[in-house]
């Protein structure tokens, strides 16, 4: 089947969605295809049960990580055409200036980072451009690390509510710096769509009324106004390479089952960090040298975790939206020095889970305890830049395939010591907070999830040290980028989902210069 792709786009998540949009603005023929669906704007978006129990976007195809010292344990990501913007949080936050350049600010700690081959000022124009096409709320000139930007956001977030104002007073009266979270959200409603109405069912589920601007509300209409096509409900199980080139993908459609090729002139791979490289690696472009080596490896996923404050009271009477405030004072470690030495990342409000998940989650007795106190909950969000390290990596086990006939990918990976440790001084730091805002009980819980995978193709100057070139291009296929969170040489302490949107921003643009019509 021929039709003639310039650009055939692998996953519709930031990197893709970003890239697609850039390419069709110019003219070029795009084709995204998508293994979720369209995710269903109905009751069900907004119920516990049929999303976070029963997984209605529940993928087929699992990743698998070593369960110490036996086993395996198999993760299941949700699916659908946006990717995880459907379910994601809406933090929308810039990296900070020296997070490109960590290995030369902290030589001692960060051995294995390499600094990023490109600096802010060349991303800077490119978060401008993804925060508007994202809609983001936010406040300029209050976050104590925030980067230069030329402009300020298009809207403003609502007040905090009470959750948000109890930490702020608290923190404030400690000395830090909070401020309001900036936020993909539609509050103000300026084109006609539903704004927000502050429920309690944002982060982790889909926005029943599209008030949060994911890329199924955003970019992707506007892609396919463009001229886009999305083929969802496709997975692409290999890229089929001729010579240096890319001739094209391998798909199979879940619902029929059907086999087929879709050529094209070039391939965007953007299926997220973790099944990017495992569909390079099943394409053989591990065996590419000398950058193949580098597929797959110095996954991170930030060292992250909770801290709940229990308070005796209610917490959120209105029982409205609360995850709004962040802090970033100890992005780069203690004002006083205090260890550990390198980055530490930021602490944000989180909202507090239904009852029923918590139930769930936690098992009986502790998650039934949690869910009867649920309503007196603080949740403060511990993000922890967590270091590079080879050896954490991805790997397919050609032996054993998911249902479409794709190797299963295996994961591996351990925090280092001191990842941990930036972990627990952030713990410190949130439990403190939370003792002044009056919590009588403060308890830490790790998060063990991988939404915020990124580092399995890192970019770079040199084949030897990195998979792509500074503009995303795998070393050795010049017709094949990689645009999504694999780039990222370090993780930032801060939520990726902004930063991958301005790098696709930037390649695109590139992609349209060297190849548009
Ligand atoms: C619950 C949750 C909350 C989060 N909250 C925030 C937040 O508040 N702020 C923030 O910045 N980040 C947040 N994140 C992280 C953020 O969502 C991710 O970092 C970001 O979405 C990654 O973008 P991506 O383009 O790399 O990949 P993805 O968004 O994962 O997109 C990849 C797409 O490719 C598709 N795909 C995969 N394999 C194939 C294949 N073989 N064939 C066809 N399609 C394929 C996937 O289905 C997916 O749609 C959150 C993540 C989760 C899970
Ligand atoms: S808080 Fe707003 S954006 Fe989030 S799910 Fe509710 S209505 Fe949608």
């Amino acid at each position: 089947m021929t039709r003639g792709w310039d650009l055939v786009v692998v996953g519709t998540g930031f990197g893709g969605s970003m890239v697609a949009l850039a390419a069709v603005r110019a003219g070029l023929r795009v084709l995204l295809i998508e293994r979720g669906r369209w995710v269903d704007r109905d009751d069900s978006a907004w119920d516990p049960r049929a999303i976070l129990i029963d997984r209605k976007y529940r993928s087929a195809s699992p990743f698998e990580t070593p369960s110490y010292p036996f086993g395996r344990t198999r993760f299941y990501p949700d699916e659908a055409v946006g990717g995880k913007s459907v379910f994601y949080g809406a933090a929308s936050f810039r990296l900070r200036e020296a997070d490109f350049r960590l290995r030369e600010r902290f030589p001692d700690v960060c051995p294995e980072s390499v600094d990023w081959p490109i600096g802010y000022a060349e991303l800077a124009p490119f978060y401008d451009e993804a925060e508007r096409l994202l809609g983001v709320a936010g406040v300029p000139g209050l976050d104590p690390t925030e980067p230069p930007r030329a402009t300020g956001y298009a809207s403003t977030p609502p007040p905090f509510s009470a959750p948000a104002r109890r930490v702020a007073d608290a923190a404030t009266a400690l000395g830090l710096h909070p401020f309001p979270i900036p936020l993909a959200i539609n509050f103000t409603s300026t084109d006609g769509r539903r704004p927000c109405v502050q429920c309690l069912t944002c982060d982790l589920f889909p926005c029943k009324i599209g008030a949060k601007n994911d890329l199924a509300v955003t970019v992707l209409p506007a892609a396919i106004a463009g001229g886009a096509t999305v083929m969802h409900s496709t997975v692409v199980v290999r890229l089929r390479l001729e010579g240096k080139r890319v001739a094209g993908v391998e798909c199979v459609d879940v619902t029929t089952g059907e086999r087929f090729f879709e050529p094209c002139r070039l391939c965007v791979v953007a299926a997220g960090a973790i099944p990017s490289a495992a569909l390079l690696l099943a394409s053989g472009l591990g065996a590419v040298e000398p950058n193949g080596a580098w597929v797959g490896r110095c996954l991170m996923r930030h060292c992250s975790g909770i801290v709940i404050g229990i308070f005796g009271s209610r917490t959120n009477p209105e029982r409205v939206f609360h995850k709004q405030i962040a802090l970033t004072d100890f992005y780069f470690g203690h004002a006083t020095g205090r260890g550990p030495a390198g980055p530490w990342g930021m602490i944000q409000g989180l909202q507090v889970p239904p009852p029923e998940y918590i139930a769930e989650e936690g098992g009986f007795p502790l998650g039934s305890v949690g869910a009867r106190t649920a309503d007196r909950m603080v949740f403060l969000l511990c993000i922890a830049q967590d270091l590079p390290d080879p050896a954490n990596r991805v790997e397919i086990d050609a032996g054993r395939a998911d249902p479409y006939g794709a190797p299963i990918p295996r994961v591996f990976h351990r925090y280092t010591r001191r990842d941990r440790l930036a972990r627990s001084a952030l713990y410190r730091e949130g439990a403190r907070i939370l003792r002044r805002a009056g919590a009588l009980i403060r308890v830490r819980k790790p998060i063990n999830t991988f939404s915020h995978a990124v580092g399995t193709c890192r970019f770079g100057h040199d084949p030897a040290k990195s998979a792509l070139d500074p503009w995303c291009r795998f070393f050795g296929v010049p017709n094949l980028f990689v645009v999504d969170a694999s780039f990222l040489p370090s993780s930032g302490g801060v939520n990726p989902s902004l930063t991958i949107a301005a790098n696709a921003l930037r390649v695109g643009r590139h992609i349209v210069a060297e190849w548009g019509r």
